[in-house]
């Protein structure tokens, strides 16, 4: 576009949102309210599934895409801001996250082969969640920056720098292609103990990392 046209105002909000309905159509972009039934089960501490290391992704293919839109589904009706492919039983280095159900317009983040690139060296406690343990609400403490590299759902390299929730979410995330859960992570062995007592889950199922 050239200079005449980005110069009135009209033309250029016009390109804005052009630019944003560009990024909705090559982003994965699935209805954000809860289905009565949701394409995938996600599975719960316990299972197996959630033990193990996730295989990179060799190929981005549409079989990709149509796996990470299924976990979109699901993540939307149970209400999370985050989804790793074990979750659903899928050894696979896949991530969905959106901080921003609620916004219907807001395309999700997706991660193909994430690895950290880069961690802050500040921490800060937050409590974490997990849709593999729900109900659970514990205090973690990680590195308050990240920066990631990964594929996005159409292959093509992506970095970026995350702070405050992203970066929260985007190393709980990754820590499920480790099948790694975040009470593994828990300091707070009281607090543990009584949240998992709590909601039906077994303390032999956490493993502790310390
Ligand atoms: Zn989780």
């Amino acid at each position: 576009m050239n200079s005449d046209v980005s110069g009135d105002p009209l033309a250029r909000s016009f390109a804005q949102l052009a630019r944003k309905a560009d990024q909705s159509f090559r982003s994965l972009m699935v209805p954000k309210q809860p289905l009565e039934k949701p394409p995938l089960a996600i599975h719960q501490l316990g299972d197996r599934e959630l033990r193990h290391a996730a295989r990179r992704i060799s190929k981005v293919d549409e079989s990709i895409r149509d796996l990470a839109r299924d976990m979109l589904r699901c993540m939307y009706t149970a209400r999370g801001i985050g989804l790793a492919a074990p979750q659903v039983g899928v050894q696979k280095q896949l991530l969905v996250i959106d901080l921003d159900f609620e916004e219907a317009a807001n395309p999700p983040i997706v991660l193909i082969n994430p690895e950290i690139a880069a961690a802050g060296a500040s921490l800060n406690t937050y409590e974490e969640g997990c849709l593999s343990i729900p109900g659970v609400y514990l205090d973690v403490v990680r590195p308050s920056t990240v920066e990631v590299s990964f594929r996005d759902e159409y292959g093509r390299p992506r970095r970026i720098k995350a702070d405050g929730l992203l970066a929260r979410c985007i190393q709980h995330e990754l820590d499920h292609l480790q099948g790694v859960l975040f009470v593994d992570r828990v300091t707070d062995e009281l607090s543990l103990n009584e949240g998992l007592q709590q909601q039906g889950f077994e303390r032999q199922h956490v493993q502790s990392l310390r």
